[in-house]
């Protein structure tokens, strides 16, 4: 394919929306497979809906995700501003152009009329609410009164009735609209900015951008976006249109049900190419089936012709466990500079732990956790001594010969010289011998007294980790504290 620009193109409402994420990702993965250009738009013209920092935070989200645009804020381009607040004048000239063919006229219906006109038409139970051309009617002389007097107006899109509007879609095919269904949608507003629909348009021409991939949800719009590229006399981009999501229970994704924002995530620990994989499977599958994936496996299999129609629906389960997988799969080293990363972020002091303690721990939980802060979670114990003791371990692994036993154990790892694994192995084992007990009776208790728990990594990794001095200085604590009637 030759000459390949797509856009995301997202208004900036505060946060991205895993949706957006998805719209963006599709985007960016046909652009890279394709040799083309991936660019950002931000659509601001809606300045009732303005956010501070917004754009800020949505650029941060998308290169968290490791998606570089070639185009667009901040990194600029030869089709630029991207930002359409800053090409108010562009959509300015184009509106005249329609207005001149007939394709666009001035509206200076009160808001007052569009309501009691829109409640006529609830009454006589039409399909949706349309503006009945009332000022279509108007001469070129009154109209040019009313521009003089400053009056307030609009202008709209002249859709002429009674005629199908068709286009192709690669997703969903041939569409085809009644125009008679399409309203005279607003193009400039009463402000002087333009509406979605017009500087879309104009914007997707000028920037020539290929294929418009983007929600379902965008679907409605495309036939008034269509009329205005023949309108214009521009050749049409190639549209997609993506599934929407859909909670498990197939209702529409919303905030009620989960975290929709891209942050939310990443605050909760996913990481990110864990993230990027369930995303690209919403509504996209490689025709087998592999879930697990990269980002450069991704770019080399993605077509559109392979996104489903069907609404996907987002399940959380399959996050976890894709969380989990890219965790895995991580080497010791890459988890080593997460992990440093929680523990500056945690309550634990980074100073109390060398790297290649911190490695050893990787090496003895890796296995056991499925997000990054489960290190710290699920095994504090490596990284503070146990001040409480699980209860329900200790009704089943303490009882009154414990103590005894236990101090036995601690003198015997007390002789040992720079100590592995094996060594205390052997003590425990020699112990166990001449107490004439089984090694239960004294691996259980060990375990407690140490992790203060009876979940985790082999007894002997934790002990080999923690140390000699560490491990005897936990055993006598546990010997203090642990009560049992
Ligand atoms: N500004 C629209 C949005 O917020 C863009 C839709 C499109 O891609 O055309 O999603």
């Amino acid at each position: 394919m030759e000459n390949i620009r797509v856009r995301f193109a997202p208004s900036p409402t505060g946060y991205l929306h895993v949706g957006g994420l998805r719209t963006a990702l599709y985007n960016y993965l046909f652009a890279r497979r394709n040799n083309g250009k991936f660019i950002l738009r931000i659509e601001d013209t809606d300045r009732n809906r303005f956010v501070e920092g917004a754009v800020e935070n949505l650029i941060e989200a998308l290169k968290w995700c490791g998606l570089e645009f070639d185009e667009g804020p901040e990194v600029g381009g030869s089709f630029g501003p991207y930002m359409q607040s800053q090409r108010l004048d562009i959509y300015q000239k184009y509106v005249q152009e329609l207005i001149s063919n007939g394709n666009a006229y001035y509206c200076f219906c009160s808001q007052q009329r569009l309501e009691v006109l829109k409640e006529e038409q609830q009454k006589q139970k039409l399909p949706q609410a349309k503006y009945d051309k009332h000022c279509l009617t108007l001469s070129k002389k009154e109209v040019e009164e009313k521009l003089a007097n400053k009056d307030p107006f609009v202008i709209r899109l002249n859709i002429e009735p009674n005629h199908r509007i068709i286009f192709d879609d690669i997703v969903r095919g041939k569409v085809e609209f009644d125009s008679n269904n399409v309203d005279d949608q607003v193009l400039i507003k009463s402000d002087g900015y333009p509406t979605y629909h017009l500087a879309n348009v104009v914007d997707d021409h000028l920037m020539q951008i290929s294929h418009v991939i983007r929600g379902e949800e965008w679907l409605s719009s495309t036939p008034k976006h269509v009329l205005l590229y023949d309108s214009f006399k521009w050749e049409r981009p190639i549209f997609a249109h993506l599934p929407l999501l859909l909670n498990p229970d197939r209702s529409k994704l919303s905030k009620r049900q989960g975290d929709v924002a891209v942050e939310d995530y990443r605050t909760k620990g996913f990481l990110k190419e864990a993230l990027v994989n369930f995303v690209a499977l919403l509504g996209w599958n490689a025709g087998d089936d592999q879930e697990f994936y990269y980002m450069n496996e991704l770019i080399e299999k993605f077509t559109l012709e392979r996104v489903n129609k069907a609404g996907a629906v987002f399940d959380l389960e399959k996050l976890n466990w894709l969380n989990a997988e890219h965790l895995r799969k991580k080497s010791n080293e890459e988890l080593f500079i997460l992990l440093k990363q929680e523990i500056l972020n945690s309550q634990f002091s980074i100073n109390n732990y060398n790297d290649s303690y911190l490695l050893r721990v990787i090496a003895a939980m890796k296995e056991r956790v499925s997000f990054v802060h489960e290190y710290l979670t699920k095994s504090p114990y490596f990284f503070e001594a146990p001040k409480e003791y699980e209860e329900t371990a200790v009704q089943k692994n303490w009882n009154h010969e414990t103590p005894a036993q236990l101090q036995k154990l601690s003198d015997e790892f007390n002789i040992l010289v720079n100590p592995e694994k094996e060594d205390y192995e052997h003590a425990l084992h020699k112990v166990a011998e001449e107490l004439n007990v089984g090694k239960g009776k004294l691996i259980h208790p060990l375990r407690l007294a140490v992790s203060a728990t009876s979940t985790g990594p082999g007894v002997f990794d934790i002990v080999v980790i923690l140390g000699k001095e560490e491990t005897i200085s936990r055993i006598k604590n546990a010997l203090e504290k642990i009560k049992i009637s």
